[in-house]
């Protein structure tokens, strides 16, 4: 009869391990989201105006959709001397 508690117990052993090994992936999931959240805010991305030359951080720099990709600029300036230049190419 002995042999029963000893597969009773393996059995209770490899539960225990598979319950804990759960609960850590469940808790290493939930950690990794709010890693990722907390993450998500990087530093802005730095583009260079063609018009001028000059390095802006792409947040908050005035750009222009062209053939589906954007283009930045500096100021309101740059980007109506770019818009006239395109216009001027085209014809
Ligand atoms: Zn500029």
């Amino acid at each position: 009869m002995l042999w029963r508690f000893i597969v009773l117990g393996v059995l209770l052993v490899i539960v225990y391990f598979m319950v804990k090994s759960a609960l850590q992936g469940l808790f290493g999931k939930s950690q990794d989201v709010t890693r990722s959240v907390g993450t998500s805010g990087r530093p802005s991305e730095m583009v260079q105006d063609p018009v001028c030359g000059m390095f802006i951080p792409k947040e908050g720099a005035y750009f222009l959709e062209q053939s589906g990709q954007r283009v930045f600029f500096c100021s309101e300036t740059c980007r109506a001397n770019y818009q006239k230049k395109l216009s001027s190419a085209q014809f």
